[in-house]
């Protein structure tokens, strides 16, 4: 697996978006040709599952995402029309009581999946490597 970082030359302090590999020897900038001997495997490793923490966490908060948005989709089918009665007609059965904790619970699905969405994908891009070589 490739490991993708942010590597700043000690050179030229130019940036570049790299990706780290066990296989590659060392590490080049593409600006001034300045090389650095690649990562022992240990670190290469750490990396690698720190990073697929991160792709999990923003996979999840994918799913978090489509929750709110089932959520938010049953929620504007069930109770968002003003008219009551032109809600009922969209969402095929009258108002009752049954809709609105249907309206209410898919609020809170909503509401949970939108919370999941932002602490997840906080949580997949809180730490990128920044390699200065
Ligand atoms: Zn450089």
């Amino acid at each position: 697996m490739k490991i993708p970082v942010k590597a700043v030359c000690s050179e030229c302090m130019v940036t570049n978006f790299t990706k780290l590999s066990y296989d590659q020897k060392e590490l080049e900038c593409p600006a001034c040709g300045h090389k650095l001997p690649n990562f022992p495997e240990s670190e290469l490793s750490e990396m690698e599952v720190t990073v697929k923490k991160q792709r999990l966490n923003g996979i999840i908060a994918l799913v978090c995402f489509v929750v709110a948005l089932v959520g938010f989709g049953y929620w504007f089918m069930n109770g968002w029309s003003p008219n009551p009665e032109v809600s009922a007609w969209v969402s095929g059965h009258s108002l009752s009581e049954d809709a609105q904790s249907n309206e209410t619970a898919s609020m809170i699905v909503m509401f949970i999946g939108f919370l999941g969405t932002l602490i997840f994908a906080i949580l997949s891009s809180t730490k990128r490597y920044v390699i200065e070589f």
